[in-house]
């Protein structure tokens, strides 16, 4: 027998390169935490994995987390990394915290996490606590100033949750973005001012945006905003842009219910007007009332005295949403958000059920994955999401018959079917459904002094 050179081989599993589109049967050999060989199938190695009749994957690419609840950091993440997740983007929809507060939350990690700046945060850190009003001049450049800071420490960017504070100015908006202006591949993502009909103008606004800084935007769960019958239209008018040369794209995840609390401006009175929806079609998903439907007395009292329970709302066209997502540009972002457990089901479900929408809508497997895996790494300029030589290997091995969410509105944690293994930085870190390595993940960092794999 030769001398192990490998630490781990991957022999004949169904192994799909979905920046090329393609799959192929081959072996993928690791050393260390990179791909180091792809198609021997006898090289010697510390251990073999025997991939016979699976698939094998990039480790699955998450641009659009919530990784901010303090009380518990680490379920979302297990729950992400249980589904093939192995790399993610926190602090979306304007809630991302500052670095030294994320880094404080965390004695290690799951996935490896990059995090964007909120604009939320920032807001908060210069002492606005009314989410309904303007900003002043001083305190946008006070923010200004914060933002600066963040992004020479790593962060990916900016992230706006509009919708949360809907008399955010343009001046403001524009000022804050400006400031990635400075800096190499810094992205802003959006959570757009209005969802159901206004969503059109909202995403012209966004458009606009990117214009005019000719900073990176992505439009965050636009089947959220946009499945309302909507969806066309929006789709249309980020195609014309692009074709323009706007640097504008998008991430959607596969629900018709979509979720965040109840004290949150979303839920403003005249929220169903928007939706065309009725409040049975809430669901308290947090809290001693889980499970319950909304009446108006729980509505009223939830709102006054418990801002902070999660609801979900099924309140989204399907069709359209799996429209968006079969759009060549969507990538497949989880929105994953957990509180004391309870939540949504597309924290532990949100990539195999999309990818299991993508094949039943036709797609091939290299096809459906690249939602999952290259595209999402694309938008945020990252190497990971594909199978090459000097790549990061972060893998994962599934059975296709078997691969599906498992997740339920009523057991929202439940791990996915199909998964046998997820290798993350060269190790095996979920075998047979199971996390069994403790946690090895890095934080993603943006700064040419300190940068890692990035
Ligand atoms: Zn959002």
């Amino acid at each position: 027998m030769k001398e192990a050179k490998l630490d781990i081989l991957i022999k004949n599993g169904r192994v799909v390169f979905p920046d090329e589109g393609v799959e192929r049967n081959c072996a993928i050999g690791i050393l260390t935490d990179r791909i180091a060989s792809i198609g021997e199938q006898d090289e010697p190695a510390m251990r073999v994995i025997d991939a016979e009749g699976l698939i094998v994957s990039p480790g699955f690419v998450d641009i659009h987390m919530h990784n901010e609840e303090k009380e518990d950091p680490f379920t979302v993440q297990r729950s992400l990394l249980l589904q093939g997740v192995t790399t993610a983007l926190a602090g979306n929809c304007g809630t991302g915290l500052f670095i030294d507060e994320y880094a404080s939350m965390f004695d290690g990690l799951y996935l490896n996490l990059a995090f964007l700046t909120g604009h939320t945060r920032l807001r908060e850190a210069v002492g606005i606590t009314d989410v309904y009003r303007e900003a002043t001049e001083d305190e946008i450049s006070g923010m200004c100033g914060l933002l600066e800071r963040e992004l020479d420490m790593g962060s990916f960017g900016l992230s706006f949750g509009l919708e949360y504070a809907p008399n955010t100015s343009k001046n403001e908006i524009i000022r804050l973005s400006k400031v990635l202006t400075s800096y190499d591949r810094r992205l802003i993502s959006v959570h757009i001012r209005h969802d159901g009909p206004a969503c059109i103008g909202a995403v012209r606004e966004m458009i606009d945006l990117a214009r005019e800084t000719s900073v990176r935007v992505q439009l965050s769960h636009i089947g959220s905003m946009t499945a309302f019958g909507q969806s066309r239209e929006a789709l249309d008018m980020i195609d014309q842009a692009r074709s323009e040369g706007v640097d504008v794209r998008f991430d959607t995840y596969p629900y018709e219910a979509f979720c965040t609390y109840i004290g949150s401006t979303v839920f403003d009175p005249g929220f169903e007007k928007r939706w065309n929806k009725g409040l049975d079609a809430l669901e308290v998903a947090s809290g001693p009332n889980r499970g319950r439907r909304l009446d108006e007395d729980l509505y009223q009292r939830l709102r006054s005295d418990a801002p902070e329970t999660l609801i979900v709302a099924h309140v989204m066209n399907e069709e359209e949403i799996r429209a968006c997502m079969r759009h060549p540009l969507a990538a497949l972002g989880s929105d994953a958000i957990l509180q004391n457990k309870g939540g949504h089901p597309r924290a532990a479900g949100a990539f195999p059920r999309g990818i299991r929408w993508l094949r039943e809508d036709g797609l091939s497997w290299p096809q459906a994955l690249s939602h999952a895996t290259v595209t999402p790494a694309d938008d945020m300029w990252l190497v990971s999401g594909r199978i090459a030589r000097g790549a990061p290997a972060d893998l994962v091995i599934f059975d296709p018959d078997k691969f599906t969410d498992r997740a339920t509105f009523k057991d929202p944690l439940l791990p996915p079917g199909g998964i046998e293994w997820v290798i993350a930085g060269g190790r095996v870190a979920v075998e047979k459904g199971r996390i069994i390595e403790p946690p090895k993940g890095e934080f993603l960092l943006r700064c040419p002094r300190i940068q890692k794999r990035v």
